[in-house]
């Protein structure tokens, strides 16, 4: 795939970002422009398009994960707060211990395969990474 990348510039989707690589001003820049709220926007410098990309691929996997580390700890203030609001009583949250479907979120239409950690202790229904929403609120 890399050896297809011959041209001056490439744009490429991947995972929640865009990814830009150009030849300009003497050298081959990358840019990743984030889709989603609370990921940032990332730019280097590589040797070449494909070199780019290849960084830029391996930065977005790590501004990735520092978003879902910083998701994850706020996720159980998040949970209880989400509850109080439709006036649910918090019972805590629990690590999910059993296999659940990968779908989307009821509340957010996330997916929320891989990002799930949390399960609420009141309903049994895994707790949303994105916007800490679970089964409280749609039964
Ligand atoms: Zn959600
Ligand atoms: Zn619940």
């Amino acid at each position: 795939m890399g050896a297809t990348m011959s041209e001056d510039r490439h744009e490429e989707d991947y995972d929640n970002y865009l990814l830009i690589a150009a030849y300009r001003g003497g050298q081959y820049q990358g840019r990743a422009w984030a889709k989603k709220k609370g990921l940032d926007n990332l730019s280097l410098i590589g040797s070449g398009v494909s070199d780019v990309i290849e960084l830029l691929k391996q930065a977005v996997q790590a501004e990735v994960r520092r978003r879902s580390d910083a998701l994850r700890e706020t996720l159980p203030q998040r949970h209880r707060d989400f509850l109080r609001r439709r006036g649910h009583i918090y019972q805590g949250v629990q690590p999910v211990r059993r296999k659940h479907r990968a779908a989307h979120c009821h509340n957010c239409k996330s997916t929320v395969d891989a990002a799930l950690d949390f399960e609420c202790i009141a309903c049994g229904q895994v707790v949303c990474n994105e916007c800490a929403a679970c089964g409280c609120g749609s039964a």
